[in-house]
């Protein structure tokens, strides 16, 4: 199975654009902050420890992090996937390191990051707007509050919008300090590995994912 890394800051659309390529070519999508968020709902001990810490836009640490992302790899059938989609890890340098080796030990090595682009004041008025469904987590753009009977149009929940913990202004923007300081040099990292690409992530939702298609072409 390839692993392919989608890096971004938040809001770009990472969620969006694994979920497609997941759907349109058969591959797993693992979100860490999905993981996470089951965690903290599950109300688990790993969940408590992390609740507050992620809705004031913290990292978790690596520790944690990577006791949820290995056992829920060890969980996973991949038996009809052709792609492993990482989207939320790895975030800072350490992370990977650590990722190496935890895909070493399952057969696995990243072959591909795709990095989305965006300017961060574009970002900021998108989370104005984000709403996800509280099922199944599908990412919505709404100008105001949806209805109770507006429905999901990836799983059909009915009236479960909800807006993220960690989507206030103040989280937002230090979540976006925390892209600059630690996640954007993982970029660099991967780029002198020689498999980064970018892609401009402010397009249409297709329009984008047909250039992540491209540039997955050689994987795939
Ligand atoms: P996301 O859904 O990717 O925006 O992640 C939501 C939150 O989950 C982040 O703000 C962090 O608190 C936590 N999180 C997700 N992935 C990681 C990671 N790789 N390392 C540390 N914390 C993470």
């Amino acid at each position: 199975m390839s692993v392919v890394v989608l890096l971004g800051p938040p809001g770009v659309g990472k969620g969006t654009q694994a979920a497609l390529v997941a759907e349109r070519f058969g591959g797993e999508h693992v979100s860490t902050g999905a993981l996470l968020r089951g965690e903290s709902s599950s109300g688990s001990q790993l969940g408590l420890k992390v609740k507050d810490l992620m809705a004031r836009g913290d990292l978790v640490s690596d520790t944690d992090l990577f006791l949820c992302l290995e056992s829920h790899l060890d969980r996973l059938d991949s038996s009809e996937s052709v792609l492993l989609l990482l989207d939320g890890v790895p975030r800072n340098v350490s992370q990977v390191g650590r990722l190496d080796e935890v895909l070493r030990d399952r057969g696995m090595k990243v072959d591909k990051v795709i990095s989305l682009t965006a300017p961060v004041e574009e970002l900021v008025e998108r989370f104005r707007k984000r709403w996800s469904c509280g099922k199944c987590g599908a990412v919505y753009s709404f100008e105001s509050e949806p209805g109770v009977d507006a429905s999901c149009s990836r799983c059909g929940a009915s009236g479960k919008f909800e807006r993220r913990a960690d989507d206030g202004e103040e989280a937002v923007r230090h979540r976006f300090g925390i892209f600059r300081e630690e996640t954007a040099p993982v970029a660099d990292m991967y780029a002198a590995k020689g498999l980064l690409q970018s892609v401009d992530a402010l397009r249409g939702t297709e329009e984008v994912f047909a250039s992540v298609s491209e540039a997955l072409k050689k994987i795939l």
